[in-house]
């Protein structure tokens, strides 16, 4: 089996409320899928992360038509973990040259999930038990919420058996601590509650004490308390703060979580299989977490596509917390498959079945009627992103 084909398309989807993080905030959430087709005539689908700001369609676009495709077509369709090391070694130093490291890693994720689901696909096996998995219950926890806490959504939330729940932090102090709180009521003592600064906290003396403000409140951990680039600063918060400090969706590569790790600069690390370089290396990365006594929780804010491949990464790899998933509305994750899975939560759990590949069916009417060219998605893009914080 060889590669004959990779096609990267976009899909594009108008949340009813804009999504707002103390980066900025979105009105137009876009799905980017990688379709690998082999010369037996199956696909394989991945997906890169495109979530914000939007006009990274573009970029997206060029990386993989001009930059990964050339790389692919041709060759054995089945030795994905040589093609993933192949594609990493030439791929990361253009990517390091031209200032697009994670771009090009996001790339190569797209790509990396598409190869999995392909093999798999061949072999009529899910990816998880073609790889050695048992698990088939995965937990989940409820993110995306806040910054202004939609009680109607946490409820929904709750319902469906979900016990932890993470919110955003990072705005104006008194502010934080009061949505928190609120939360905490809502749920209960015996919740789960984190928090997600989204980098917002300048330094770590800010950081440290906005953490400090909110530890009352029970905290599991406090995610990205200070820039991603910035992992002294963060081993010094994660030295000193009384809640567990979590980082990593913003993180390249296993070589950057092994610096972390060894440097202390989180307690928690939180690959993603959109953007950190796909399965083989979120893999790799979840596998090496506890060798340094570090949990790991999958950071996942994309489409039904990735959210399934995270289902199977947690169902491998051992001292997973919970897969992340987003509370708010998207049809890119809920209306773009043939429900239940990924979509459909139980008691706080996603069933993985047994279906081959990802085990999802995409429908193919959905994505025809919301497919978007890349220069479409990037015209429509959310220009707010570049206006900063709120
Ligand atoms: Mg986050």
């Amino acid at each position: 089996m060889r590669i004959a084909d990779v096609r990267v398309r976009f899909f594009r989807y108008r949340p009813p409320n804009p999504l707002v993080s103390s980066v900025g905030s979105r009105r137009v959430r876009l799905l980017c899928l990688v379709e690998v087709a082999s010369t037996s005539g199956l696909v394989g689908v991945g997906e890169s992360w495109v979530n914000f700001p939007s006009w990274v369609a573009a970029e997206r676009h060029a990386t993989v038509v001009e930059g990964v495709a050339p790389l692919l077509v041709g060759h054995d369709a089945t030795d994905v973990v040589d093609t993933h090391h192949r594609l990493k070694a030439t791929l990361a130093p253009v990517g390091r040259q031209s200032g697009i490291t994670g771009a090009v890693s996001q790339a190569l994720s797209g790509v990396d999930l598409a190869l999995w689901d392909l093999l798999a696909r061949e072999r009529d096996v899910p990816v998880y038990r073609m790889l050695g998995g048992g698990r088939s219950r995965v937990p989940v926890y409820a993110s995306g919420l806040g910054p202004q806490l939609d009680e109607e959504i946490v409820r929904a939330q709750m319902a469906r058996g979900i016990r932890a729940f993470k919110i955003k932090v990072g705005f104006d102090p008194v502010e934080d601590y009061t949505q928190v709180a609120r939360l905490r009521h809502m749920v209960g003592e015996d919740a789960r509650i984190m928090v997600d600064a989204n980098q917002g906290w300048r330094t770590p003396a800010e950081a440290l004490q906005a953490i400090k403000r909110l530890e009352p409140l029970q905290l599991d951990w406090v995610e990205e308390p200070l820039p991603c680039d910035d992992w002294e600063g963060m081993a010094r918060v994660a030295a000193q703060s009384p809640v567990p400090i979590s980082a990593g969706e913003n993180l390249y590569g296993r070589e950057a979580f092994a610096w972390w790790a060894h440097r202390g600069a989180f307690t928690i690390a939180q690959p993603d299989v959109t953007k950190v370089g796909g399965f083989t290396e979120a893999w790799a990365i979840a596998q090496m977490m506890p060798a340094y006594g570090l949990a790991w929780a999958p950071h996942f804010l994309g489409g039904a596509v990735g959210l399934a491949a995270t289902c199977h990464l947690f169902a491998l790899a051992p001292g997973g917390i919970a897969v992340e998933l987003d509370s708010n509305p998207n049809a890119l994750r809920e209306e773009v498959v043939e429900p239940p899975f990924p979509t459909q939560v139980e008691a706080g759990c996603i069933m993985l079945p047994d279906a081959p590949g990802w085990g999802i069916t995409l429908r193919e009417d959905w994505l025809a009627a919301h497919e978007v060219a890349w220069h479409e998605a990037w015209q429509e893009a959310d220009r707010s992103a570049a206006q900063g914080p709120r």
